[in-house]
């Protein structure tokens, strides 16, 4: 990759910049090529130069959550990612009501300890997130939810940077949220969100985190590698892990690459699996899917990078 070498981003910013970081490492499946620059931003002004310096070099980005739902291809991504994982983080209470309390979190910050926060606090509202393994940030961009909850249910307003280095906030009524998605135009970054949790029961609180948890462990395979769900449901009521399972695709096997047994819309990573197996047993499935139940799944994963 070669970039013009006027001033380079390490001399710029305080923050940290890998060279040649292999996805695989940042990404929940383990599978994919080299990034060519993951950069980890201090704080906003580090955030802001490294948005001018991509903009100078024309090298593209994205914004790397815990790569939870992500997808690397094998080839890698040319360009650069960048985590907000340490300068964007925290949890903070900025107003208390008598009845609930406005809360703000960084988009760097792990979506369970929101959750966690919540319990402390007897605030009630994020029950639904236990168990979600990725970013705040991340999960807003993607709208993340499960038992009846999603994302946008609490918030009332979101932090963005535009492509120019702009801070906007922007209020729920604002946005656009469907399932999993929030429309965002192209380049603008999530900094954080402020969500509304009203006061609750503790106990009631922890028992609801407990009992989620527990049908997570018993219907989802947690103890492989994999991105969670592969597909969206293709409508209210009907899942696609079904449709996977009613088509005999269940426990499908491609070299290191399965379709989980016990869920089949989670396709796992046995040990040693490509990014083109895991996407292979996609195909298949969404083409088996389309033939036999006459349904169009769609990608839920985000899917980036080239193919070797
Ligand atoms: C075992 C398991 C269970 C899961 N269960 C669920 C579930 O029940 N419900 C559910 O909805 N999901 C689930 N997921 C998927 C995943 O955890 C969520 O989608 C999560 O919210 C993704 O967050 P992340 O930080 O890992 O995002 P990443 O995977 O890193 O990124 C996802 C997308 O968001 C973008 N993005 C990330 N941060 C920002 C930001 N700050 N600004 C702009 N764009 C950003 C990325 O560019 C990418 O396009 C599960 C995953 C696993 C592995």
């Amino acid at each position: 990759m070669t970039v013009s070498n006027d001033i380079t981003l390490a001399e710029e910013i305080k923050g940290e910049i890998l060279y040649s970081a292999p996805m695989a490492r940042y990404t929940s499946f383990g599978v994919g090529g080299t990034v060519d620059f993951l950069v980890f931003p201090a704080d906003l002004e580090d955030l802001q130069k490294t948005l001018r310096w991509c903009r100078r070099q024309k090298l593209a980005h994205f914004i790397l959550g815990n790569g939870t739902n992500l997808l690397v291809r094998d080839g890698g991504v040319r360009g650069m990612a960048i985590s907000l994982s340490r300068g964007f983080g925290g949890i903070t209470e900025l107003e208390r009501g008598e009845k609930d309390r406005l809360i703000h979190a960084g988009a760097g910050e792990s979506l369970g300890r929101l959750v966690e926060f919540s319990q402390e606090k007897s605030l009630t509202g994020m029950e639904w997130a236990a168990g979600i393994p990725g970013t705040v940030g991340g999960a807003l961009f993607m709208n993340a939810g499960a038992f009846r909850g999603e994302m946008k249910d609490d918030l009332q307003s979101l932090q963005l940077m535009d492509p120019e280095g702009k801070v906007i906030e922007k209020g729920k009524e604002e946005l656009s949220f469907s399932y999993r998605s929030l429309e965002l135009k192209r380049g603008w970054i999530i900094l954080g969100g402020k969500f509304r949790l009203r006061s609750g029961n503790q106990q009631a609180i922890r028992s609801r985190m407990e009992e989620i948890l527990q049908k997570r462990a018993a219907k989802q395979p947690l103890h492989l590698p994999s991105a969670g769900s592969v597909f969206r449901n293709p409508s209210r009521g009907v899942a696609a892990g079904k449709l996977i399972e009613e088509v005999g695709l269940k426990g499908t096997r491609l070299r290191d690459a399965q379709i989980s047994e016990k869920h089949a819309n989670f396709i796992l990573n046995l040990g040693k699996a490509r990014a083109r197996d895991i996407l292979t047993l996609a195909e298949w499935a969404k083409e088996k899917v389309f033939e036999e139940k006459g349904v169009k799944l769609e990608m839920e994963i985000q899917i980036i990078g080239e193919d070797e």
